[in-house]
């Protein structure tokens, strides 16, 4: 009797995360006025002679390619003018650089590369997104390590890739985190994994840094998702399953529509004057996921009278600013509100109210 309950309550599940995915999916779709992505490339993680992680029943590589098909699907047949690139579209081996390489030849405005973790901690599940820096934790330096083990299966891969180790190149990583690139990755990184705590209902292991060698290479902003872990058993069910599937696709899908729908910048007003909250104020500049700026997310950096301003939110209401400043002060206390002409000099605030008609 346990189990035809069991076996009852798991077919309601299934029918609720179905129904879920529909009702996800018929949300209304945002206009496309204002979009900046005119080409997508959706990369599945492997493939071919290399499986990626391996579960009990399933491979990284067949998982990846499913979601990264789904994920495609949706974008192609809910936002209008997007084209999607694939660096592969079924199981074949394709070398890192060569991703990389249909990416930048292809002119796309954003990668999202699609992974499936695994930890010898069999207990281990949820699910990340990375943009490509230094790492800042030994989980994700065996992360990267794990991920770039794809190019063991090319040919003279350390010709190709040399050693990707070295001092060096974590000193290119740290300047590389502060690009507007990373920057925009870490925005869409960061609304996937709220997508997928929010609605999907995985787990959030949060937005990290990590040295992929396959968002090293790309020349525009570049994520890459790992969506849950195979060596957990209950999460590779989930992942093999096409319902998960179809979860975690739409849960990226809808983070990349509302990434797209708002990525654009406010509509510069009369003046182009707006408010923003400034974190600090240096000489010298510092990487945005910098201990000093506490990890708030979407912080820009702005260049005014010789010294390196870091500052988020951008609004034309002063009412609005202060709301978001209230929020910021619990990490910062010390941030204030200014008014930013043409995003290269301050204003004082009195004038650009003035101006503004508040
Ligand atoms: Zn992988």
């Amino acid at each position: 009797m346990k189990i035809i309950m069991n076996t009852m309550e798991t077919v309601a599940n299934k029918t609720i995360l179905f129904l879920a995915v529909i009702l996800m999916l018929a949300a209304p779709v945002f206009a496309q006025t204002g979009a900046s992505i005119k080409t997508v490339v959706i990369d599945p993680g492997h493939g071919g002679k290399d499986p990626g992680a391996v579960g009990k029943n399933s491979k990284e590589k067949d998982i990846a390619l499913s979601i990264a098909l789904k994920l495609g699907e949706y974008i192609t047949s809910k936002c209008q003018g997007i084209k999607v690139v694939y660096t592969r579209k079924k199981d074949v081996f394709v070398p890192l650089a060569k991703r990389a390489e249909i990416a930048n030849s292809a002119n796309a405005d954003m990668f999202i590369s699609v992974h499936i973790n695994s930890s010898t901690n069999k207990e281990a599940y949820g699910t990340s997104s990375h943009v490509y820096g230094f790492c800042f934790n030994l989980d994700m330096k065996t992360l990267s390590l794990q991920e770039n083990n794809a190019v063991k299966f090319e040919e003279n891969y350390l010709d190709e890739y040399g050693d990707w180790e070295t001092v060096s190149e974590i000193k290119t990583m740290s300047s590389f985190t502060s690009s507007p690139l990373a920057n925009q990755g870490k925005q869409l990184a960061e609304k996937i994994q709220n997508e997928f705590e929010t609605r999907a209902k995985r787990y959030n292991r949060g937005v990290e840094y990590a040295s992929f060698l396959v968002l090293k290479r790309t020349q525009m902003p570049a994520v890459l998702v790992e969506c849950g872990f195979i060596s957990n058993e209950e999460e590779e069910k989930f992942m093999a399953s096409t319902y998960g599937q179809e979860i975690l696709a739409s849960a990226i899908f809808r983070a990349f529509r509302d990434y797209n729908g708002s990525s654009s910048q406010p509509e510069p007003t009369k003046s182009n004057i707006c408010f923003r909250i400034q974190l600090k104020s240096l000489s010298k500049q510092i990487p945005l996921n910098s201990s000093e700026l506490k990890g708030i997310p979407n912080i820009e950096e702005l260049h005014i009278n010789g010294k390196y301003q870091y500052v988020v939110g951008k609004e034309t209401d002063y009412k609005k600013i202060t709301d978001q400043l209230a929020n910021i002060r619990k990490q910062i206390p010390d941030a204030f509100v200014i008014a930013v002409r043409n995003g290269t000099e301050k204003v004082d605030i009195k004038v650009a109210k003035k101006e503004l008609g508040q």
